[in-house]
């Protein structure tokens, strides 16, 4: 038989009634993934979604690689089924793990017994198996409380399974089943992980990005489109809606007292992107705003900034440290793009003093200048769609 995977399923298993839905988006969102690496054939069955390949040249380990970062999945498993003799199982497991065998110093063997009709108990087959590899590896010695190498050996309906210890995986939920949102991705270190944060819940994202060429420049807007890249083994296929937005920032410095050029810039990002979510049918937006992080995020100022959508705004990142989203951006992979230098449409025209404690009803009556409706259609008309694959 062949080798296959074993992807252990994480909060998936808590949804009752829905749990059904769950496992068949999780797995619809392997299939697309694993296509790639040969034909694999995808099922479910006892919180487990095996992911088998129908063929020799399917490519186990890149497809291992992918399912790690499918959300849902909470552990990956490669392991080796037999038939559910005890000796069989005995001989595969010294044929599949004995190089972890040799390597390590101690072992110990752990059954599950899914399948109450196998003739020994759970104990006893770990006894069996676990005497007869010491025996064949006389250098490694059994322990059971603190081995160096766990021996799995799972008894299903259908086969058994040997494997070493399983990888640990994304978690979360699978994508779609959050519902989707409009995620507004700068090239800064917070937009992608706050992105990453609430794909990992299950959310189904669509990107928007603000560019103010010639302010800002084509490699700004590459380095948007290669942190996108980067997010799609998190987060799906993506599509970068690319928004251009320097007129709207010319109208404001124009028009508007210098200290709200920042806030007034993000009310107009946050009504283009309720726009978008409207077309989109999306149901919330997600930045990577994080409170008191600079002036444009104060209490105050995320107030003024929401207060033209009327759609829920997920900020995930609200209540972290800037340390804390490093360490997820650089697990990610998207930590060593978003510190290259380019200029963001942000950076440009940032006013020297800008106000931190805004207030709503005065913000609107300087922007009441400014033709809202007009620049946002316009920016809207121009825009420029990115799909970006895996
Ligand atoms: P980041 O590191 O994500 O750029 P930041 O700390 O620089 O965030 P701001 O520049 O104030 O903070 O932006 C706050 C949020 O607004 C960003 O996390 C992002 O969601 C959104 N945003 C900012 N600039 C843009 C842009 N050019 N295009 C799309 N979204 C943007
Ligand atoms: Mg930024």
């Amino acid at each position: 038989m062949q080798e296959m995977i074993l992807c252990k399923l994480g909060e998936v298993v808590l949804k009752g009634l829905n749990r059904r839905s769950f496992e068949m988006k999780l797995m619809s969102n392997i299939r697309r993934r694993v296509t790639r690496f040969g034909k694999f054939k995808i099922y479910s069955k006892q919180s487990t979604i095996y992911v088998e390949p129908t063929e020799p040249t399917c490519d186990v380990s890149a497809a291992v690689a992918a399912c790690k970062q499918i959300f849902g999945i909470i552990s990956v498993a490669r392991a080796l089924p037999c038939e559910k003799d005890k000796d069989a199982i005995l001989e595969t497991a010294k044929l599949y793990l004995g190089d972890a065998m040799r390597a390590a110093r101690s072992f110990k063997v752990e059954s599950k017994r899914a399948d109450k009709t196998f003739p020994l108990g759970s104990i006893q087959l770990s006894q069996y198996v676990g005497g007869h590899l010491a025996e064949a590896f006389p250098d490694t010695k059994v322990d059971v409380h603190n081995p160096e190498l766990t021996v799995f050996v799972e008894i299903r309906e259908d086969a058994a399974y040997v494997h070493g210890p399983a990888e640990p995986a994304a978690g979360g939920l699978p994508i779609g089943m959050g519902g989707n949102a409009v995620s507004l991705l700068s090239g800064g270190i917070d937009s992608p992980v706050s992105s990453y944060m609430m794909a990992k819940r299950g959310v189904k994202l669509e990107m928007i990005h603000f560019a103010s060429p010639p302010y800002t420049s084509e490699q700004a807007r590459e380095k948007v489109l290669q942190l996108a890249r980067e997010l799609t083994p998190w987060c799906g296929r993506l599509s970068v809606f690319i928004i251009p937005f320097t007129e709207i920032q010319e109208e404001i410095r124009r028009n508007c007292p210098e200290d709200h050029f920042t806030l007034i810039m993000r009310r107009f990002m946050m009504r283009l992107a309720d726009m978008l979510a409207k077309e989109l049918k999306c149901k919330a937006l997600v930045t990577g705003e994080c409170l008191g992080q600079v002036a444009s995020q104060t209490m105050d100022a995320l107030r003024v900034s929401g207060d033209v959508t009327d759609l829920p705004v997920l900020r995930p990142l609200i209540g972290m440290d800037k340390e804390e989203i490093v360490r997820i951006a650089r697990h990610i992979g998207t930590f060593d793009t978003s510190i290259l230098p380019y200029e963001d449409c942000c950076t440009v025209f940032t006013p020297r003093h800008p106000k931190t404690k805004p207030n709503v009803e005065d913000v609107r009556e300087m922007e009441a200048v400014l033709d809202i409706e007009g620049l946002c259609q316009r920016a809207m008309a121009e825009r420029e769609l990115v799909k970006i694959k895996f």
